[in-house]
């Protein structure tokens, strides 16, 4: 029986469940590519939202935003828009693996990309709950054909996207006390977990956790170690002015430790944690742990490190990051009260636990769309992973797909040598995830490559591809690009001659002394030296922004490394290139092992590449694959 009020809905090109990061991301993709968009969230007044730590970006993930923002996304801007405090990290390590984190705005970033929705065209924000989906069979393939509402509106659409994160049967838990709730006391969905059983998905339990936020004047900061944010660092995002960024005074975030009498409340009432009373079922995070967790598994620490984080310029609640737990109310005021600085400490929100239904990533293909399903797509915590760079990669990369599959255009498959993203759905619909699935650079065989500032150079291209990056950001880009090519050929011809200066800079920096005249580029691959070092001897430097010389020079100091890894690539690619149809089926194929036949008829590969990365799958396997290959 058809819902109520579904005789006047037109069919849409897409419907996108979630205005979380990745369906706001998800959302915008489809109606830039011209997709009559509608975009469903339980409350229109929490789009966007940061339920855990106000910040955006950090190691890998502050790469994931950049990569957004070169295929044409949202979420760099808006980082940048609403930036309190802006950091790089890990500046004591290789340029491959700097990393930007800022502290972000939680209501301005929440109001920005509203705002952002709401000026969209082709794109409808509507509040409603979908508790159900339509299919039919046609051609013995079953696809997507309406969502419904609990109001029971039926939307008939060409494509949804699920993009629903923590919300399916969202169970919070705060000791012993559990009840049905989404993030930040918001209502959970209760109807779509059956629904898409029903329709034959597998659903996983998984778990994350999120600390107390305190008001600011009940802190007492003078026993607290400062952190200050960085200067001169770079945005995430092409739109923003390097210039003028951040547009406003940075505010410090703070520093405090857990002691011993911290950890004594925490081991005398471990029991009482929703996390150790076994009340929590679903998987939690492994890089994401509670403080009870860190004290388990840690035991030999003395101490925690704790980051006490501003939410807002225009509030008084702070984060405390590292300090996550599902202790009851009275443990938790003990355990904040037992911090140097937090000794008069009110609780604004206290922490939680929150327990939610995602589905099993393996079920589907590279471009996010159900195997059993045809229109039907995941993305982002729903897929299993942890975090809100994570969840807009993903949102990103479903609405390009659904609306290139609309379109009848080539789908946007993104390789693992070509990004964090590739390699973080690719991990996810090969491997599948036991835990709420977290970017790391060490997930990424090709990190030398992946670096943040060249995501533009490996990925606008392939946004343009696909017609999501405007002529604007391409005209950008292409200035950029030559830009770039220009300076490294301009240092790989500036000489710089063995003068005493020059020599004495050499030597301070801890280098070799140069006899005859030498290329900078050359110079530029020693780790001692760098552009700032020697622009006294580069005399006819021309004006470039700052990302530019970076990426130049950064070019130049790795270019032996990307040498190598792009020849690993080449390498790889030939396995990559090797197509393997999804209508195999392995049982029929002679020599393979048992395992492999059913790890590789559940996860159906699409190339020999992504077999040999199937956990299961051997190397003597993919030798009997090639030999099945020669002979088709
Ligand atoms: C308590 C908590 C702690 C966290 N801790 C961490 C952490 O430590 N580290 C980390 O990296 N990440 C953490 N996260 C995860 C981070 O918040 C998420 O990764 C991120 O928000 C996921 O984005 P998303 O778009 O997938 O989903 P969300 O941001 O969860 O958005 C989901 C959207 O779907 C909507 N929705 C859901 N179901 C329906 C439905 N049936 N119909 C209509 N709309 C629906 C909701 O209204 C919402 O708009 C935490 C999240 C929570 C809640």
């Amino acid at each position: 029986m058809k819902g109520e009020g579904t005789m006047d809905k037109q069919r849409v090109d897409v419907c996108v469940v979630g205005a979380g990061h990745a369906g706001v991301e998800a959302a915008l993709a489809c109606a830039r590519l011209g997709m009559e968009t509608i975009l469903f969230t339980m409350s229109l007044d929490a789009i966007a939202n940061l339920p855990c730590n106000p910040s955006i970006g950090g190691t890998a993930k502050g790469h994931l935003v950049y990569e957004i923002d070169a295929l044409g996304g949202e979420m760099g801007y808006g980082a940048d828009l609403v930036t309190l405090q802006s950091r790089t990290l890990n500046l004591g390590k290789g340029a491959a693996v700097y990393s930007k984190r800022v502290q972000a705005d939680r209501m301005m970033y929440r109001s920005v990309m509203k705002r952002v929705l709401e000026n969209t065209k082709n794109l409808r924000v509507v509040q409603a709950e979908i508790t159900d989906i339509k299919t039919v069979c046609e051609n013995g393939e079953k696809r997507i054909d309406a969502v419904v509402t609990r109001l029971n509106e039926e939307y008939p659409t060409k494509a949804a996207i699920l993009c629903t994160g923590t919300y399916l049967n969202g169970t919070v838990h705060t000791g012993n006390v559990c009840y049905l709730s989404g993030p930040d006391s918001l209502m959970a969905a209760t109807f779509l977990t059956d629904a898409l059983k029903r329709e034959g998905i597998s659903m996983m339990r998984f778990k994350t956790g999120t600390p107390a936020r305190v008001h600011k004047d009940t802190i007492d900061f003078s026993k607290l170690e400062i952190q200050e944010g960085d200067e001169g660092t770079l945005p995430f995002s092409w739109r923003t002015n390097e210039e003028s960024y951040p547009q406003r005074e940075q505010i410090p975030c703070h520093i405090v430790y857990t002691n011993a009498n911290t950890h004594k409340i925490i081991r005398d009432n471990l029991t009482k944690s929703a996390m150790y009373s076994g009340n929590i079922h679903g998987t939690g995070p492994r890089y994401c742990p509670s403080i009870e967790d860190k004290l388990v598994r840690f035991a030999d620490k003395e101490r925690h490190q704790l980051f006490i984080e501003p939410c807002g310029l225009d509030t008084k609640e702070m984060y405390i990051q590292g300090f996550s737990t599902s202790m009851p109310t009275d443990v938790q005021l003990q355990m904040l009260h037992s911090l140097d600085g937090f000794e008069n400490a009110q609780v604004m929100r206290y922490a939680y636990a929150i327990e939610y239904d995602c589905t099993d990533p393996q079920e589907l293909l590279a471009t996010l769309e159900y195997k059993k399903i045809s229109g039907l797509y995941g993305a982002g915590q729903f897929n299993g992973t942890s975090g809100y760079e994570e969840a807009g990669a993903q949102g990103l990369v479903a609405g390009i797909n659904a609306s290139l599959k609309i379109k009848g255009e080539e789908p946007m498959i993104l390789s693992r040598s070509s990004s964090y993203i590739g390699t973080l759905i690719d991990d996810l619909v090969t491997k599948g995830t036991n835990e709420p699935y977290r970017m790391m650079t060490s997930r990424s065989e090709y990190r030398l490559l992946l670096r943040q500032d060249n995501a533009d150079l490996r990925l606008t291209p392939i946004g343009r591809r696909v017609g999501l990056v405007s002529d604007e950001q391409w005209e950008h880009f292409e200035k950029r690009r030559k830009q770039i090519e220009d300076e490294k050929n301009r240092l790989s011809h500036v000489l710089i001659y063995p003068t005493d200066e020059v020599n004495k800079v050499l030597e301070e920096s801890g280098t070799s002394k140069i006899s005859v005249p030498t290329q900078l580029g050359e110079l530029l691959k020693r780790p001692q030296l760098d552009l700032e070092k020697l622009s006294e001897f580069d005399l006819n430097k021309p004006k470039l922004k700052k990302s530019v010389v970076f990426t130049a020079q950064t070019d130049i100091k790795y270019d032996g490394y990307v040498k190598k890894q792009l020849a690993e690539v080449a390498r790889q690619e030939k396995m990559e290139n090797k197509p393997l149809s999804s209508d195999i089926d392995y049982s029929t194929i002679k020599g393979l092992r048992i395992e492999a036949v059913q790890k590789l008829n559940k996860v159906k590969p699409l190339t020999l590449g992504q077999a040999s990365r199937i956990s299961g799958v051997s190397p003597a396997d993919i030798s009997v694959l090639m030999i099945y290959l020669s002979t088709k």
